[in-house]
């Protein structure tokens, strides 16, 4: 049996499936990747450098802080990022009932944006705000004109400075994803991994928290990755997640009508 209607099969039979993505899933939708060989801080090292400060650059000067992320082309890049077949696939597998929820490292919202309604931004969103006393988040676009006129947004419920949802460098995950994520990976039966070689912890514990609690690992990844030779996955389906996502997505519905 070829291994898209494997895992079509798969899907089919799983209580719980999820899936776990990451940047592979958003280069196909034109979003540059940080380390690969035209990646933003391979062409600019100094990028990377402030990547590294920024939030230290937050909890002493939050005005600054601003200053630096409104300056960024990346973010604005961001927002301006459609959704890919990928993307529209995994919100189709969703909306069929087969997929739970998708945990997602990247911070560009696409997930939502196909339409994917239970998504976990582990590494936080590029359109939201986060207060880091109290937690609560909120829409960016509530803030554009403070943040306009170079003002620091202020959280609504307790007063404090606010900064992007995104979760920097040398910053903690916020416990709500955090739990959640675990919760989810623990609670699967199939997880999908797509676009994401799982190297940068803690994401990168995930899939292998799911294998251990004794859930299959499906890869759909351009190369073999950690997980592979690991052993972590079960089996690898080499190629664009955007090519390989809608042929899954056609499959689960022809085993459906079968059934
Ligand atoms: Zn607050």
């Amino acid at each position: 049996m070829d291994l898209i209607r494997r895992v079509a099969k798969d899907l089919v039979e799983a209580n719980y499936a999820i899936a776990f993505t990451g940047a592979g899933i958003s280069t196909e939708s034109g979003i540059p990747d940080f380390r690969g060989p035209s990646g933003i801080w391979t062409r600019d090292p100094e990028a990377e450098k402030r990547a590294y400060e920024i939030y230290g650059k937050f909890l002493r000067d939050p005005s600054e802080y601003w200053k630096e992320a409104l300056r960024s082309p990346l973010y604005s890049l961001l927002e301006k990022a459609e959704p890919n077949p990928a993307h529209k696939a995994l919100a189709d597998l969703e909306s069929m009932g087969i997929l739970m929820c998708v945990i997602t490292q990247n911070i560009d919202g696409l997930h939502q944006k196909a339409g994917s309604r239970n998504v976990v931004e582990f590494h936080g969103s590029v359109s939201k705000l986060r207060c880091i006393r109290c937690g609560s988040r909120f829409d960016k676009r509530k803030f554009i004109k403070v943040l306009e006129s170079h003002n620091v947004p202020e959280c609504e419920n307790c007063g404090s400075a606010l900064k992007l949802d995104v979760v920097h460098f040398t910053e903690p995950i916020p416990t709500d994803v955090y739990v959640k994520s675990f919760e989810e990976a623990m609670k699967c039966d199939l997880m999908l991994v797509c676009g994401t070689s799982a190297v940068v912890y803690p994401a990168a514990e995930l899939p292998r928290v799911a294998k251990r609690n004794g859930a299959k690992i499906v890869e759909i990844n351009l190369e073999e990755t950690s997980l592979t030779f690991e052993g972590v996955s079960d089996y690898i389906i080499k190629g664009k997640v955007g090519e390989n996502l809608p042929k899954i997505v056609e499959e689960v519905k022809k085993l459906r009508i079968q059934s």
